[in-house]
């Protein structure tokens, strides 16, 4: 049976997301489409998506309007496995604070336990890059590229900790729930798609 993937398409790297997890259906022989989604009822095919980087702000209030923030929540809880890369995560956490402003006040999907800080590394003049590894999920090596990034600085009960960078924690997952802080969608590597999609394959089955 066909995978149906999708890329939440309201601000930020849709189409390198797109791209990647195409490359990723091919490198692994998986039967699948890959689809921009923006609405409840593209959403209701999908059975497993990536929230992309971006604005996280923009994100949520823009997701909120046509309901889709309200069903996106509904669909992860019953089990869909969902990406969430840097502005994604945000919008999976449950607590932000911005390193720099303080709490702010944002819509939130609340469904991963994690309490995470905006802006961790600084503005986007510091981003940069950096070897980092994910050896809980057979990646032992990847290069993050972190555009103001955030960090979490605390994860509740059976929250697995993916990777650390500098004593901060930038990967996580719980169950079918992934928040990355770096975008690997900017690399030519693939690996962390793949097993995303393998995820999707996986508990689809
Ligand atoms: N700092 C951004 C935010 O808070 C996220 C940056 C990113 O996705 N590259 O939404």
């Amino acid at each position: 049976m066909s995978l149906n993937l999708g890329v939440l398409s309201i601000q930020g790297d849709v189409l390198e997301n797109i791209l990647s997890l195409k490359s990723a259906l091919d490198a692994l022989d998986i039967d699948g489409t890959v689809t921009s989604v923006k609405t409840p009822d593209e959403l209701s095919k999908i059975d497993g998506l990536i929230i992309p980087g971006g604005e996280s702000t923009t994100i949520g209030q823009l997701s909120m309007v046509n309901g889709l923030l309200k069903i996106l929540k509904e669909k992860i809880e019953q089990g869909m496995p969902v990406l969430g890369i840097c502005a994604g995560m945000i919008l999976l956490s449950k607590t932000v604070q911005d390193k720099v402003v303080g709490k702010i006040n944002q819509p939130l999907l609340n469904i991963l336990d994690i309490k995470l800080e905006r802006n961790s590394f600084g503005r986007q003049r510091e981003s940069f890059e950096s070897n980092i590894s994910l050896n809980s999920i057979g990646i032992p090596s990847f290069n993050g590229i972190f555009i103001r990034a955030p960090s979490i600085s605390d994860v509740g009960s059976n929250v697995e900790i993916l990777s650390k960078f500098n004593e901060k924690i930038i990967a996580v997952k719980k169950n079918n729930v992934i928040g990355v802080a770096f975008h690997p969608e900017l690399t030519s590597d693939i690996s962390l798609h793949k097993y995303f999609v393998n995820l999707t394959n996986t508990l689809k089955n």
